[in-house]
């Protein structure tokens, strides 16, 4: 399967790619995390984020498919994975669209907490680590992202809503959308999830 996530920042894409990605043995590829290592390694932004997706996607483990998380956040990027894919005669399966009401961005948003190096994320209040500060899994601290905050999720808002909600139309016209409701708990979109993908 070849899959898009769309949804705003905080709306639940990191947490369900996890469980996707078991599932059906996929590739997640997340073009933000993609782009914070790039610049952790100081390379010029556009030219890593374009490598890294090249070579995940040309990878013999990407071969079942892919988890497209961040990418295309504008109409003119999803015409041009389309371009991609066409050439290597393939498409975009399924485009699962996170719905959820913005005004329950901003606690989701300022509670999380973050493993850089697996991209695992928890929250203060709906998904606490069960020790405060440290991953799960390997007992690394965990850290909150700079851009977390009420004040540049406005922004982050305002981006998604101008640029990404035409790609929504976009992938509806193609007839390959599927609706989630994202503002409830995870385990219920995870049903969804699975309902839309089986
Ligand atoms: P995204 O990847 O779309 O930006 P995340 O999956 O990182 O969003 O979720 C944002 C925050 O909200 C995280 O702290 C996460 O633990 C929490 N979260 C994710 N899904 C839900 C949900 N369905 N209900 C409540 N909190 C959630
Ligand atoms: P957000 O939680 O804001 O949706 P991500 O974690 O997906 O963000 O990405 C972090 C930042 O990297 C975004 O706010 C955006 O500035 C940039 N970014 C991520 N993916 C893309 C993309 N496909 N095109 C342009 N910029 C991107």
């Amino acid at each position: 399967k070849r899959l898009v996530l769309i949804g705003p920042p905080g709306s639940g894409k990191g947490t369900q790619s996890p469980v996707i990605k078991d599932e059906y043995c996929l590739c997640h590829l997340a073009t933000g995390d993609m782009l914070r290592s790039a610049v952790a390694a100081k390379t010029p932004l556009g030219i890593k984020a374009k490598e890294a997706m090249d070579k995940a996607m040309k990878k013999p483990s990407c071969e079942k498919g892919f988890i497209l998380d961040g990418f295309p956040r504008t109409v003119v990027q999803a015409e041009k994975l389309d371009e991609m894919l066409e050439k290597q005669g393939t498409k975009i399966d399924k485009v699962l669209n996170f719905a959820i009401d913005d005004s329950i961005l901003e606690e989701r948003i300022t509670g999380r907490w973050i493993h850089p190096a697996s991209g695992r994320s928890y929250h203060t209040k709906f998904a606490p680590p069960k020790v405060h500060g440290f991953d799960d899994v390997t007992g690394e601290p965990l850290i909150q992202r700079k851009d977390d905050t009420a004040q540049v999720l406005k922004s982050r808002l305002e981006a998604f809503h101008k640029q990404t909600e035409p790609v929504i139309d976009y992938y509806a016209k193609k007839g390959v959308l599927a609706q989630l409701h994202a503002e409830k708990p995870p385990k219920e979109v995870t049903v969804e999830v699975q309902k839309v993908l089986s």
